[in-house]
């Protein structure tokens, strides 16, 4: 897809990976449509985007929230188009072991409101933009490509049934909507991060992450466009679908 003019909605995109994603594809031609949880950080994004001549529009929206996104799709589409492109980037974590225990006496076990909050944002929210998004690309018929980011926990990591669960499952969405949906024209493909500098991993003991990049083959974290410059090549290479762009240094969990 030549990405000049194309409308390409991000979620999460008021900052870390969804923002760096804005600026590669705003500077490559794109319009972005931000949608994020909140307004503020929205209106700081698309500031600093505009003052580089990017044209980028602020769309308030709670992914988990059905309704919230059919209104933010409708207000795109009526704003600035029918969307060619979806970043389903927005995520949180919330990090426990399932069960810990001490000498035969579990001490901890992961929330139920852990599990469901993560698997709803992470993965819930990717399906409801994902067929928003294609419904949109259908309607106004339209190539589209959706992109779903995952993560190296996809895997299976410590600490972290919730978020490597969703992101297992957001990879197998991906393969399912390359089967489902290439009749209509549209693409699909994931993005698994490593570990990257953003806020999150800034907000890490400096000597866990020296810990983290020691074991990366390339001994360092990568950083946001990296993940910018995978989830442009999925956009633009036609011949691309239904399949992981692992971005990580070379580490396997
Ligand atoms: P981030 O800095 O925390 O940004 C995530 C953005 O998503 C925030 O603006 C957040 O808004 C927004 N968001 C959260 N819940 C939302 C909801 N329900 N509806 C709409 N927006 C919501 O995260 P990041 O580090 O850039 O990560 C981006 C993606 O990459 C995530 O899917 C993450 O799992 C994945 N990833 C990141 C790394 C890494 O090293 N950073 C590695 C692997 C995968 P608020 O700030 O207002 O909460």
């Amino acid at each position: 897809m030549e990405l000049t003019n194309k409308i390409i909605a991000v979620t999460g995109g008021a900052r870390g990976l969804g923002f760096a994603m804005a600026q590669r594809l705003g500077k490559a031609g794109a319009r972005l449509a931000l949608l994020d949880l909140d307004a503020d950080n929205l209106d700081s994004a698309v500031g600093k985007l505009s003052s580089s001549g990017i044209d980028a529009r602020p769309f308030v929206v709670n992914v988990t929230d059905e309704a919230s996104v059919t209104q933010a799709f409708a207000d795109i589409r009526d704003q600035m188009g029918a969307v060619s492109g979806l970043v389903n980037n927005a995520g949180i974590t919330k990090d426990a072991l399932l069960i810990k225990a001490k000498d035969g006496e579990v001490q901890k076990r992961m929330t139920l409101d852990a599990w469901k909050s993560v698997i709803d944002v992470n993965l819930t929210g990717a399906f409801i933009c994902g067929r928003e998004a294609a419904t949109q690309m259908i309607e106004a018929d339209q190539e589209g490509v959706i992109i779903n980011i995952s993560s190296i926990s996809c895997a299976g990591n410590m600490g972290q049934s919730n978020y490597s669960a969703a992101k297992a499952a957001l990879n197998a969405l991906t393969v399912t909507w390359a089967k489902e949906l290439a009749r209509y024209g549209i693409r699909t493909g994931s993005v698994a991060p490593g570990f990257i500098n953003t806020e999150m991993t800034a907000a890490m003991r400096p000597e866990i992450l020296e810990n983290i990049a020691s074991g990366v083959p390339l001994k360092r974290l990568g950083e946001a466009d990296n993940i910018a410059q995978s989830v442009e090549f999925i956009l633009t290479n036609d011949y691309f679908s239904g399949r992981v762009i692992e971005c990580d240094g070379g580490l396997r969990l």
